[in-house]
C-alpha cells in the first residue's frame, strides 16, 4: 500500500493551493486526489472577483495577503509562464441612504484599519471610472484600486502544475470512498484505486463535504446553493476591462457586475440562491422571468442595458455554512484530519492564503493568519463569524 505524508481530497482551487504550499513548506511526499479533473468542480463556475472588501477582519487579512499573491503570481509560483488571468480594474461598491450605508462605512473603515488602500469617491469621480452607470442615488461610494478579477480555473491548474513540479503527486479520476481510521486517528483513505496511507488527510471537498460527514459520523453544517450568472450584451454601453467591478448595494438582488470582455457584462445576484438537497454540479434551469427580473435591476443602474440581450448564462453551486464563512482547520476529536470547506461563494479570492495556512496547520507550523475564528466549534458555541452586512457573500 502506498504511504504519503499528506493526502488532499479535492483538487479545486483550495486543494491545489494547499498542495503547492505543502511542497513549498518542505513536505516531501504529498498526494492530491480528485474524482474528476483539476479545477472542474465549483471552481470552474466562479465569477473570479478579487476584492478585499469584507467586514470580517480575518477575511480582509486573508484577501489582502492573497491579493499580493495574485499580483505577483508567476514570481510566487516560481513559474514565469504562469498566469492567473488577472484584470486589475478595481472594485467599486455603492450604497444609497438606508440600511446598507452604515455597514459599508464600517467595512471601509475596517479595511483602512488593516492597511488596505480604499477611497471614498464623489458621484462625479465614480462616473469617470464607470461612465455606463448612474450614481444619483449613491450616498456612499467606496473604491479599492488594488482589486479586479481573475480566472479561478487557471489559478487551480497553475497551483497544481507548480505543485507537481515541486514533487507533489496529482491523481485525477480517483474517487475517495471513505477515511481509514485506526486507534481513533486518521490513517489514510480508501479509494477507487485502492487504499492509501497517510497520517494527515486534508479534505477540501466543497459541496461534497457531506460525504466526509458520513464517513466520520459527525455533522459538518453546509447547504449547497445554486446561483445563476448571466452575461449580458450591450453594444451601446460596453463594459470594458478598464472599468471596475461594481457592487450595487441599492439593488434588491445586491448585484455584482464586471466586464466579461467584448461588449458583455457578467452579472449575478449577491443574495440567497436555490437551496439544493444534495451536491449537484449539473446546470440548473434559469427561468425567463428570473432573467427579466435581473435585467430590470441592471437597467436601473446601467440605463443603456434596457436594450441589452442575453449572451450566455450558467449556474454554479456555493457551499454555504450557517454564517456564510468557511470552516478551516482541524476537527476536534479526530486527529490527523484538517478541513477547508464552506467558502459560501467567496473562496476564490482567499485561495492563496487559505492554501498556505492550511498547509502550515497540517505540518504543525504556526499559521500566518490565525485559524481560531474559522473553527467548526463556532457553530456549537454560537461565536459565529457574522459580517456587518448580515449573511451573504460580502461577509
Ligand atoms: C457561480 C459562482 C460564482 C463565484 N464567484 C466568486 C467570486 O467572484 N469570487 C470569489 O472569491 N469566489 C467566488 N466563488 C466561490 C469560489 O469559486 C469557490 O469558493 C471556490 O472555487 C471553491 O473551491 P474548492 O476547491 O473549495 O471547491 P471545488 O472547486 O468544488 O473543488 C472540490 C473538489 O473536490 C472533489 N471531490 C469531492 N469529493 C471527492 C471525493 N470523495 N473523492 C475525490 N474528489 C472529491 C471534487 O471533484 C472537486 O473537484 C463563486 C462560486 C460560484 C459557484
Amino acid at each position: 500500500m502506498n504511504t504519503y505524508e499528506v493526502i488532499i481530497i479535492g483538487a479545486g482551487v483550495i486543494g491545489s493551493s494547499i498542495a503547492f504550499h505543502l511542497a513549498r513548506l518542505g513536505a516531501k511526499n504529498v498526494l492530491l486526489l480528485d474524482r474528476g479533473s483539476i479545477g472542474a468542480g465549483t471552481t470552474s463556475q466562479s465569477s473570479g472577483i478579487l476584492r478585499t472588501h469584507y467586514s470580517v477582519k480575518e477575511n480582509i487579512e486573508l484577501a489582502r495577503q492573497s491579493w499580493d499573491v495574485f499580483n505577483r503570481f508567476p514570481e510566487y509560483l516560481g513559474d514565469e509562464e504562469a498566469s492567473c488571468g488577472m484584470v486589475k480594474c478595481g472594485y467599486m461598491i455603492a450604497a444609497p441612504e438606508g440600511g446598507k450605508l452604515e455597514p459599508l462605512r464600517a467595512s471601509l473603515q475596517q479595511q483602512r484599519n488593516q492597511g488596505v488602500k480604499v477611497e471614498v469617491l464623489s458621484r462625479a469621480q465614480a462616473r469617470e471610472l464607470l461612465p455606463i452607470a448612474r450614481f444619483d442615488d449613491a450616498a456612499l461610494i467606496g473604491y479599492e484600486p488594488e482589486a479586479g478579477f481573475a480566472d479561478a480555473y487557471l489559478v487551480a491548474t497553475s497551483f497544481a502544475r507548480a505543485a507537481r513540479r515541486a514533487g507533489v503527486t496529482v491523481k485525477e479520476h480517483v474517487d475517495v470512498r471513505r477515511l481509514l481510521v485506526e486507534n481513533g486517528r486518521v490513517a489514510g483513505v480508501s479509494t477507487s484505486a485502492g487504499d492509501l496511507r497517510a497520517a494527515m488527510v486534508i479534505s477540501t471537498q466543497s459541496i461534497w463535504t457531506p460525504d466526509l460527514s458520513g464517513w466520520i459520523g459527525r455533522e459538518l453544517p453546509l447547504v449547497p446553493e445554486r446561483h445563476a450568472v448571466l452575461a449580458l450584451e450591450c453594444e451601446a454601453a460596453k463594459y470594458t476591462f478598464s472599468m471596475p467591478v461594481f457592487k450595487d448595494l441599492a439593488s434588491p438582488g445586491m448585484l455584482y457586475c464586471r466586464s466579461y470582455g467584448g461588449s458583455q457584462m457578467l452579472v449575478s445576484e449577491g443574495v440567497m440562491g436555490e437551496k439544493l438537497n444534495g451536491a449537484e454540479l449539473e446546470q440548473g434551469d434559469i427561468p425567463v422571468d428570473y432573467i427579466i427580473e435581473v435585467g430590470a435591476q441592471v437597467a436601473e443602474r446601467f440605463p443603456a442595458y434596457e436594450t441589452s440581450g442575453i449572451a450566455s448564462s450558467w449556474t454554479g453551486v456555493y457551499d454555504v455554512t450557517p454564517d456564510w464563512n468557511p470552516v478551516l482547520g482541524r476537527l476536534p476529536g479526530l486527529e490527523g484530519l484538517v478541513v477547508g470547506y464552506g467558502f459560501s461563494g467567496h473562496g476564490f479570492k482567499l485561495a492563496p492564503m487559505v492554501g498556505r495556512i492550511l498547509a502550515q496547520e497540517a505540518l504543525g507550523l504556526p499559521t500566518d493568519v490565525s485559524l481560531d475564528a474559522y473553527s467548526i466549534e463556532r457553530f456549537r458555541t454560537g461565536a459565529l463569524l457574522r459580517g456587518k452586512y448580515g449573511v451573504g457573500a460580502v461577509s
